[in-house]
């Protein structure tokens, strides 16, 4: 079926009628604005995300069900950062004419899920046409107890760097897509279907023991940057010691210079984190607890200090800032 068979309206009741009531919405989809009640003593927080079509995401590489369950999981992202819990959703699409409502609802099925499985509910959103590409945006409210909002701000001289989970494979299996190679399920997966640490974020947040925190979704390199420069810090980082999957190990054993999408790719939504020094026994019984890799790749220095990466032989190099951003020009 066409969407304009079924219209906008027709389409967002559709959404309306899969959505379930959610906890702190007191009125969602169907009226003018949502209505929402956040638990007591908590901050608000609020994230947006904008996917679009060729810049965040090609139709021929994507499952729609995915897509939808990836739109959620890069929003919420940012919500385990700040220590929140994800709460509320709001979702406004941009949408050709052309596209089919099978391929839509399997998008709307996959955002769903994904709301679902990390607490939050979709309360409203906006639908319109678009003369181009699929254009979606997320926005997110969640909740952090007063007191426990993690910035990005807190970094200081001595503190541990960890970062969560592992490094590189989504950039890896985005370098393969591009080279019209499949890559293997476990980087698909980590491209397609990225989870957020929000179990992770909130634990953190509330035993104390970030200093800073950010979620990593432009590169290791230029996500600890926004750490640095929001600290007044520098920071030592060392190669070796960098969380890689097996299949990235794979690759690297054939082209060492692969290391760079470790040090820059995007897309990990893991977690980068300080830690100072009397917080760090607390850190192994939560990460034991929860399940999830959490590795110490180096050490906040003075700002004077810059950021300096230690290659495997032990020598060092300044690695530039790199990391994507939309408006720079090809080199
Ligand atoms: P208005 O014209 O007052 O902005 P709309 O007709 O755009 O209202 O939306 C009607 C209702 O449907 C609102 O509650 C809005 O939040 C919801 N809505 C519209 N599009 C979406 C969507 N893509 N996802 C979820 N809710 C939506
Ligand atoms: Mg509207």
């Amino acid at each position: 079926m066409k969407l304009s068979q079924l219209g906008e309206f027709g389409f967002i009741e559709r959404i309306r009628r899969s959505v379930s009531p959610g906890e702190g919405v007191n009125l969602g989809i169907g009226d003018d604005c949502a209505a929402t009640t956040l638990p007591p003593e908590q901050l608000l927080l609020t994230t947006t995300d904008l996917l679009i079509e060729e810049i965040h995401f090609r139709r021929q590489w994507t499952d729609f069900r995915l897509l939808g369950r990836k739109s959620v999981a890069v929003n919420v992202s940012d919500i385990a950062a700040m220590g929140g819990t994800p709460r509320h959703l709001y979702l406004a699409l941009g949408i050709p004419p052309e596209l089919s409502v099978e391929g839509l609802d399997a998008f709307v099925a996959g955002f769903l899920e994904a709301a679902t499985e990390y607490g939050a509910a979709l309360a409203g959103g906006d639908t319109c046409r678009s003369a181009g590409p699929i254009v979606i945006s997320v926005t997110a409210e969640g909740a952090v107890p007063e007191g426990e909002l993690v910035r990005r701000s807190g970094a200081r001289p001595g503190d541990a760097v960890y970062v969560s989970g592992t490094l590189g494979d989504s950039a890896l299996a985005l370098q393969l897509l591009a080279a019209g190679k499949t890559p293997d399920p476990l980087l698909a997966r980590r491209h397609h279907d990225p989870t957020a640490r929000i179990g992770l974020g909130r634990a953190l947040a509330a035993a104390g023991i970030p200093s800073a925190m950010i979620d990593l979704s432009d590169g290791l390199v230029a996500d600890l940057g926004h750490i640095l420069s929001a600290s007044g810090a520098g920071a030592q980082l060392h190669e070796g010691a960098l969380p890689l999957s097996g299949p990235f190990r794979q690759a690297l054993a054939e082209d060492p210079g692969g290391i760079k999408l470790a040090l820059t790719g995007g897309e990990d939504y893991e977690l980068l984190f300080t830690v100072p020094p009397e917080k760090a026994a607390a850190l192994s019984p939560l990460a034991d607890s929860l399940s999830i890799p959490l590795t110490c790749i180096g050490t906040v220095t003075p700002s004077d200090d810059g950021l300096v990466v230690k290659d495997r032989d032990g020598r060092p190099y300044r690695p530039g800032w790199g990391g994507y951003n939309h408006f720079a020009r090809p080199e």
